[in-house]
């Protein structure tokens, strides 16, 4: 009988992925998607025929309740959330109760209606916030500079409360992924405000420009506006990382995983390497300016990915250069 994976968040970029991962090795797939008044699917769009959809939101306890009960999945990822740092300053209440609550919601109503399903948890490299160790590793201690790395420490403790219960313990398994991008990473990410920038300025484009973060064209005048350009992030690919959240769940124990690919690069290095794809210089493009600059700084990040390379068999495929690559050839063709 084919294994049974239900995803919450399946719309967003990792859950898409890890769709089609999970296709492919001969799973049946269900998820939890948001209705929307135009019934958008999202990055699913293309395979919505392959899968059983739920209509519901991580804020509603029955929503998930009424899914596991008729879907009855043997492994559950739950990938739904609020999940933009920066924007999570600017709605604290909807992080804790979405990506916080929500999450327990998810591991409580697995715990009743399917007790024998193993559950992924996507927690966030953003809980070390300011470390004081560099690279992080699982045993780092948590420190987190934003109302949405608040709200996915939250998760990720009641998960390792779930997992310890001595009476009743409950397989939560919790990958601690560092920044993964791809071409559809969300616009208001900045590695895709970038590549969509270069995109747009290469392509001379004029008319249906993006909009940023606060709804303003991606380009204004020629010019990208950009954060702290030397904020040191850990960048993979998310095709990657979805493997990763599968294995988790191929093992008898559950357990915590820093996905990483161990190496750090500055916004401006991202900018400048998107740029040299398309043979310009990204200093005739690229200004800073406040409004993207989080009012408290997080970082430097940068996985020590050992233990799962040693436990799980993984390790990044994908260098930096070549994600910069994909995510700018992809954005050529869709804003041409
Ligand atoms: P994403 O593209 O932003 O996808 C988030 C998904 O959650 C979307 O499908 C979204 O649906 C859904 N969602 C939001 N609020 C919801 C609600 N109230 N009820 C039900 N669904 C809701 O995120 P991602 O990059 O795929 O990341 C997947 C998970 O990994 C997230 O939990 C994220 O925080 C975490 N994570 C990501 C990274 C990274 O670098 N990408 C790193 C570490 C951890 P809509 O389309 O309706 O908004």
């Amino acid at each position: 009988m084919a294994k049974r994976a239900f995803i919450t968040g399946i719309s967003g970029q990792d859950g898409s992925y890890l769709t089609e991962i999970l296709l492919n090795k001969g799973y049946e797939v269900g998820g939890l998607v948001r209705r929307n008044a135009t019934a958008e699917m999202g990055n699913i769009d293309d395979f919505k025929g392959e899968i059983k959809v739920y209509y519901g939101d991580l804020q509603s306890p029955e929503s998930i309740a009424l899914a596991f009960l008729d879907f009855k999945p043997s492994e559950i990822y739950n990938l739904a959330s609020f999940s933009s740092p920066l924007g999570s300053f600017s709605d604290k209440l909807g992080s804790i109760m979405i990506t916080g609550v929500g999450a327990l919601h998810v591991f409580e109503r697995a715990k009743e209606v399917v007790p024998e399903a193993k559950v992924y948890q996507a927690s966030t490299s953003e809980m070390f916030g300011a470390p004081n160790q560099v690279p992080q590793d699982e045993t780092t201690p948590l420190n987190p500079k934003n109302p949405y790395a608040v709200a996915k420490e939250y998760a990720h403790r009641m998960a390792i409360i779930a997992r310890e219960d001595k009476k009743n313990p409950q397989f939560i398994s919790c990958g601690i992924l560092f920044n993964h991008e791809s071409p559809r990473r969300g616009l208001n990410f900045v590695t895709r405000k970038i590549t969509a920038a270069v995109a747009c300025i290469k392509n001379n484009r004029k008319d249906n420009v993006p909009l940023n973060e606060i709804g303003e064209p991606i380009v204004q005048n020629g010019k990208l506006k950009l954060g702290d350009l030397g904020a040191k992030r850990d960048w993979g690919y998310a095709p990657d990382y979805v493997e990763a959240m599968w294995l988790m769940l191929q093992q008898d124990i559950a357990d915590d995983f820093v996905i990483a690919t161990g190496e750090t690069h500055t916004v401006g290095e991202f900018a400048e390497e998107a740029f040299k794809v398309v043979g310009l210089n990204w200093k005739d493009f690229v200004v800073t300016d406040s409004h993207f600059v989080p009012p408290v700084q997080t970082g430097p990040l940068q996985g020590n990915p050992a233990k799962a390379k040693k436990v799980l068999g993984w390790e990044a495929k994908t260098i930096f250069k070549d994600l910069v690559k994909i995510m700018v050839h992809s954005d050529l063709a869709k804003f041409s």
